[in-house]
Formats: structure tokens, C-alpha cells, sequence
């Protein structure tokens, strides 16, 4: 053998056996890095035996039957030896105080953050909708099933981990949005994660973040259902052959399926509160979400970081006062701080003023962040367009615009989950803050927002928040 040809041989030689442990190395690696696990747990109340207020619209909604069960939505993660929990729930919406109580039971967990479609379907789980705004519509023993089918749930997403590859997809829908109040901005972007079995093209599931509420069956339906929650996923399982999870994302200002033109498939326009639209409307969201993942891009999901900070909002909302006060709003309440009162941003209040202490968070999965909202945050917040010059009939003309910072989030991916461990409401820009009159736009009388937002200075002290948690 010539030399050359000796040291080609002995390079290639060395080169087989140094890549055995190479190889076996990164493939281990890449199969410790990434686990996902789902599953889901049926809330669905039980009717008959106490009255079921349906939340959402007005009060004293009954519940008279189940359309469409109801469930609490659950995928876990676990990454370099951590575990992290994701729930959506289709419900109104959550306190931080109940979403605490079940963080009690799963120490564990690096993380657990746990939402609401903000089903306008399903039963009360706020207080709100009781058979007069004076009674609470919520039933304590409900509560404690939700929490316990919860825990349960993510023990058995933990069960179902499989080491996993991620792709991702987006797609604008302007189309599946009707925006009910100007300024109309729509936070229309559709993101899906789509996760396979690693080194393989079989599909473990697929999680969509979307921006609507889902209330598509209207004030007059009785049945309990998940609205177009529940056909989309349906729809999404029968044709990936995986499991699905929707997360409800920006849906203040106001975000909705109602109103807006949602034709079949003969072309025939579907009317709102039938059950056909909210099916046709969950099937067009279902789709979109498919197609979109045609042109899906890996993604890497690791390392994972999660930010959080606790904050008080002052409540302002005199609806909110008595609502605590009557014992309908089942929540702690902190006094304002004053000094965070100096602050020349914000409006003044007088000692004691009460507050919620709230929570927000942003989940860095590698390449995509997640800003976790704990409320219904109006768009133009996120997509830097809040107007800069007040409209001259608001209520504070000369407010300060709140800090930019999910257009500054310098990452990849981003999206937002909202009702993300606490449900506060509106979470409004302060110079479209318009209650008293006379009132902008033209209109005759109040919008509807600030009646459901614990104040106007609520949208300020959020933004601040997570610009202090991007920029640590
Ligand atoms: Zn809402």
C-alpha cells in the first residue's frame, strides 16, 4: 500500500471509530432533549343537581344540557431533567388565587402555567354570572373538581412523554376575526407548533395559538359547549392522526367570531348563536392551521427559560369593589402601593386603595417566546399601534403610551397566551380609555371594554412588567 494511500486508509479508519461515540452522543443527545406528553381531563359539569350558570353574557344563563364535553387541555414538557406544564381549560377564566392552589400540588414542576380559551359557553367560573350581579355564579365543589381533574391531567401528560421533533407555522387570518371596536386592530397571526415523534414523521400533536373568544354560540344558547374550540380540535385529531390544544391568545378590543361572515360550503351565510357556524368556523380555523404547517419550519424549543414577576394593579372599577365586597369576586385584595402611586404616569389614589396582585410571565421555548398575559389584552398593545396622538374625545388625552416591548422582544417566534394564570379583564391603552362622555370615534355612547378592566392605568403597569422581563 502506498503511503499516501496508507494514511487515506488509516485516516478513514480512525475517522469510522471516532464517529461510533460521536454518533451515539448526538443521538442520545437529541433524544434527551425534547419530550412532549399530552392529554386532556373532561371538566364537564354535572347538571341537575345544582343550577349551572353559563358565563360569558348576562346573568342567570342556566345550563339546560351538554352540547359538547368540556375539558381542561394539558401538554407537558421536560427538558434537560425539568418538567413544564401547559393547560388550557375551556372556561371563562381562572383566578390566580385557584391557579396557585394547584401549583401547591405540583412542586415538581419548574413551571406550570395554566390558561383559559375564555369559553363564553361553559359554566361560571369567576363569580360573575350568578342569577343576579349580586350572587356568585360559581359552585365551590366545580371549582375543586377543575383543580384535582387539573393535577390529574398533567400527571398523565407526564406519563405520555415521547422525545420529540418541532416545526413551526404561521399564517395571517384577518378573515376569522371580527373587531368590534375601533381603533380596529387585529392580532390576526395564527402560530402552530406541530411536534413528531423524534426521527420520525409521526405526529404526537399539535398546539395552536389564536385570538378569539370563543363565544360563537351566542347570549341565548344553554347548552354548555367549548364553542368553536371543540370542533376545531376534533377536526385537527381526525385528520393529523395526533392530539390538539388551542391557547387563546390578544382577544380585548374585541376579538370575536360573532358578527363576522362565515359561509358553508354551498356558500350560504351562517348565522351567529347556531350551532353550524360555530362547527364551520372551528373547521376553517382547523384547516388553516393545516395548511399553514405545509410550509412549517423546524424550530428548536430548547434551552427553556421562564421569567415571572408578581405585580399589584390598582382596582379602580367600582363594579369590581362590590363585587368583591358581596363575596361574588373570590380573591385576595392587597392595598395599592404608594409609592408605586408617585410615579407621574400614574393617576393619583388615596391611601388603602385596594389591588390585585397579579402575574406575568414569558416562557422562552428556544426559538419562540410566549408573553403570558393574565387578562385580555388589546392588541394595538402588542402590535405597537396604539395611536400615538390621542383621540381628543378620550379620557386622557395626554397619557403616556405603553412601553413597546412584545415588538421589541428580539427573538425568532413570538406569540402571547392570555388569561395566562389569572384573569384581571381589559387590559386597555390608556388613551383609548373612554368613559366618560363625550366619546370618540363618534359615538353616542360609552364603549363597551372599560366596564370589564380593573382600571386605566392596568395596560401601563403590564407593559412595564414584561419590558422589565425582556430586558433582563
Ligand atoms: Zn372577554
Amino acid at each position: 500500500m502506498p503511503f499516501n494511500i496508507r494514511i487515506v486508509f488509516s485516516f478513514t479508519v480512525l475517522m469510522i471509530i471516532l464517529s461510533f461515540p460521536f454518533n451515539s452522543y448526538s443521538e442520545n443527545n437529541s433524544v434527551s432533549k425534547l419530550s412532549i406528553g399530552f392529554s386532556d381531563g373532561d371538566i364537564t359539569p354535572n347538571l341537575g343537581i345544582k343550577p349551572v350558570y353559563i358565563a360569558g353574557f348576562g346573568h342567570n344563563r342556566k345550563a339546560e344540557g351538554v352540547s359538547d364535553p368540556i375539558f381542561t387541555r394539558v401538554f407537558v414538557l421536560r427538558a434537560d431533567g425539568k418538567k413544564y406544564a401547559f393547560v388550557c381549560a375551556d372556561l371563562i377564566g381562572l383566578f390566580k388565587d385557584q391557579v396557585d392552589e394547584m401549583r401547591k400540588e405540583l412542586k415538581d414542576y419548574e413551571n406550570v402555567m395554566f390558561s383559559c380559551t375564555h369559553s363564553h359557553e361553559g359554566p361560571d367560573t369567576l363569580g360573575l354570572w350568578g342569577q343576579t350581579p349580586f350572587q356568585s355564579g360559581t359552585d365551590p365543589d366545580y371549582m375543586n373538581s377543575i383543580k384535582n381533574i387539573t393535577i390529574n391531567t398533567i400527571r398523565n401528560a407526564e406519563k405520555n412523554l415521547t422525545p420529540c421533533d418541532t416545526s413551526i407555522a404561521k399564517v395571517s387570518l384577518p378573515d376569522l376575526l371580527h373587531d368590534g371596536r375601533p381603533p380596529f386592530v387585529k392580532m390576526d397571526e395564527l402560530v402552530t407548533l406541530r411536534f413528531n415523534k423524534a426521527n420520525t414523521q409521526n405526529p404526537l400533536g399539535t398546539i395552536l395559538f389564536w385570538h378569539c373568544h370563543p363565544e360563537t354560540l351566542g347570549s341565548g344558547n344553554k347548552k354548555i359547549s367549548s364553542d368553536f374550540v371543540g370542533y376545531a380540535i376534533k377536526e385537527i385529531k381526525k385528520k393529523t392522526k395526533g392530539e390538539a390544544i388551542i391557547f387563546t391568545g390578544a382577544v380585548g378590543g374585541l376579538m370575536t367570531s360573532l358578527k363576522l361572515s362565515i359561509k358553508n360550503e354551498q356558500g350560504v351565510e351562517l348565522k351567529d348563536g347556531t350551532f353550524e357556524k360555530t362547527e364551520r368556523y372551528g373547521h376553517l380555523l382547523a384547516d388553516a392551521s393545516i395548511n399553514s404547517l405545509k410550509k412549517a419550519k423546524p424550530v428548536a424549543l430548547t434551552p427553556i427559560t421562564i421569567r415571572k414577576k408578581e405585580i399589584l394593579l390598582p382596582v379602580d372599577n367600582p363594579i369590581y369593589r362590590l363585587a368583591k365586597q358581596m363575596g361574588v369576586f373570590k380573591r385576595e385584595i392587597y392595598d395599592w402601593d404608594l409609592k408605586l402611586n408617585s410615579s407621574p404616569n400614574l393617576n393619583k389614589r388615596e391611601e388603602k386603595h385596594p389591588a390585585a396582585k397579579t402575574e406575568v410571565s414569558t416562557i422562552t421555548l428556544g426559538e419562540l417566546g410566549i408573553g403570558c398575559i393574565p387578562g385580555e389584552i388589546y392588541p394595538e398593545l402588542l402590535l405597537g399601534k396604539v395611536a400615538k396622538i390621542a383621540e381628543k374625545e378620550a379620557d386622557y388625552e395626554d397619557a403616556p403610551t405603553e412601553f413597546e416591548w412584545f415588538q421589541k422582544w428580539n427573538i425568532p417566534y413570538k406569540t402571547v397566551i392570555g388569561l395566562a394564570n389569572d384573569e384581571i379583564g381589559y387590559i386597555i391603552p390608556k388613551k383609548q380609555w373612554d368613559e366618560k362622555a363625550p366619546f370618540a370615534y363618534g359615538n353616542k355612547k360609552a364603549p363597551y371594554g372599560e366596564i370589564n378592566s380593573l382600571g386605566p392605568d392596568t395596560a401601563f403597569l403590564i407593559s412595564k412588567a414584561f419590558e422589565d422581563l425582556i430586558s433582563k
